[in-house]
């Protein structure tokens, strides 16, 4: 039976899993997860996990029973390496958080391997960012962030803080920086209504760009002019055109010679693709980014395929794809609708990937949403407020259907409904 590896249950791979869960069971493939993590949750909500708005309990997708109703087997661990000539991938030892090797080195066969491992922050090489700033890549960091901000918050209402303001500096300002800008100041009026004692201007949020405007890489219908605007609103002190050059336990130092003091720092300025990439002989972008054909596969090996943040797509313009949730799902479907057809026939023609961007949102909280629907009509449908946060819901429904299925996925959204409503806004333990 043919052997199919998937390296990467995000939010492409988990959507590849499902269109491929019908040749598990019809038993024409053997489909094996592969993923660091134990579950599955949508990477755009980390932000929310980090703030306690999203409950990791009511939405983490546990690979190993997602598998058991969908036809794979799921391994737990990071790829570390490829034996391409005998089909193999490598799987680092597992270890424990006290350092305990839980599970040993593996190696597990392929006829077919697709890698679709995301994106990774980017430090640029700015000292400090390792050691002083905190990222959102995984569940795990967000939990450690989450930890962080409780800690600092109960702190400040308990008056036993070293000042009386609340300093955090988020660099970046693309879709998760100004989202958790935001995020921020909802959880702190959260956290009032709950009782805790924090003054109204307690929090003092520093969104720091290098490039001259926040969501540098949106620019359809006013989308950037909206988003600075409710920020400014809201209280987020947005610098643009300013360049982090070290991070400190004081917080950033700019070009410029300023020190942005801040208790809490979130790297968010920019992604690559993980480090593993370049040691597995295959060829590679400038950002560690996989080089594939429009088909999926990579240009170094016709049995890899690869898709989403690792991997972008050549399109007719010259262009690649951005790191973009919609491109990872879309990519991801087509690399499954091409291994369903390499399976029926060796030498079957594969579908080639188009990017059409239907849109960008972005939710700024409760306090507003924006978005541009349809983005490839000429300026798209600029959307906002109670319609845009609709269509931004729905994305993430759309992800948890396409996951679960119609019936299974609707009684889970509607179960999130309820919670949503019987429950606090925040989880705070
Ligand atoms: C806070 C935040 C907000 C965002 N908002 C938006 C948005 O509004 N709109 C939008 O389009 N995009 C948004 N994005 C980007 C979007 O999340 C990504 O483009 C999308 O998740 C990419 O999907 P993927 O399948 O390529 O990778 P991912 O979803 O990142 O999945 C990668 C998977 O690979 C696993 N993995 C990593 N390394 C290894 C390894 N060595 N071995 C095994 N497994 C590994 C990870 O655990 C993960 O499960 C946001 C991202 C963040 C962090």
């Amino acid at each position: 039976m043919t052997k199919i590896v998937v390296v990467g249950g995000g939010a492409g791979g988990m959507e590849l899993l499902k269109k491929l869960s019908k040749l598990g069971r019809k038993g024409e493939a053997e489909i094996t997860l592969v993923d660091v993590s134990d579950h599955h949750i949508w990477k755009p909500l980390l932000h929310e996990l980090a703030t306690g708005s999203l409950d990791e309990g009511l939405n983490a997708v546990d690979y190993r029973v997602h598998g058991s109703h969908n036809y794979y087997r799921f391994e737990q661990g990071a790829m570390a390496g490829l034996d391409r000539i005998n089909r193999r991938v490598l799987l680092a030892p597992l270890y424990n958080e006290q350092g305990n090797e839980i599970l040993p080195e593996r190696a597990l066969e392929y006829d077919y391997l697709v890698i679709g491992i995301g994106a990774v922050t980017n430090d640029f090489g700015v000292t400090g960012v390792k050691e002083h700033a905190y990222s959102l890549d995984l569940t795990s960091q967000a939990m450690k962030l989450r930890e962080r901000i409780q800690q600092l918050f109960l702190q400040h209402a308990h008056g036993v803080a070293d000042k009386d303001r609340f300093d955090m500096a988020i660099v970046g300002a693309g879709a998760t920086g100004v989202e958790m800008a935001a995020e921020m100041h909802h959880m702190s009026e959260t956290l009032r209504s709950y009782g805790y004692d924090l003054s109204d201007d307690l929090l003092n949020i520093t969104l720091v760009e290098a490039s001259d405007s926040v969501m540098p890489a949106l620019d359809k219908g006013g989308l950037r002019q909206a988003v600075n605007d409710k920020l400014l609103e809201i209280g987020v002190d947005v610098r643009t055109e300013t360049r982090v050059t070290e991070v400190t336990e004081q917080g950033l130092h700019t070009a410029e010679g300023e020190v942005i003091q801040a208790d809490l720092v979130l790297w968010a300025a920019g992604v690559k693709a993980p480090e593993v990439l370049t040691t597995l002989g295959l060829e590679n972008h400038r950002g560690n980014q996989l080089v594939i054909e429009a088909n999926g596969r990579t240009t170094s090996d016709p049995r890899i395929f690869a898709f989403g943040d690792c991997a972008p797509t050549p399109q007719a313009d010259g262009q690649w794809t951005p790191p973009r949730g919609q491109v990872a799902r879309q990519m991801a479907l087509l690399v499954g609708d091409n291994l369903i057809r390499l399976i029926k026939d060796d030498n079957a023609a594969l579908k080639e990937y188009v990017y059409k961007d239907l849109g960008s949102f972005v939710n700024l909280s409760r306090f507003h949403t924006v978005g541009n629907m349809f983005s490839f009509l000429r300026g798209g449908l600029a959307v906002a407020g109670c319609p845009a946060r609709f269509v931004y819901a729905s994305l993430y429904r759309r992800h948890m259907l396409a996951l679960h299925g119609p019936v299974k996925g609707t009684m889970l959204l509607a179960l999130n409904g309820l919670q949503r409503i019987v429950r606090p806004q925040l989880k705070l333990w």
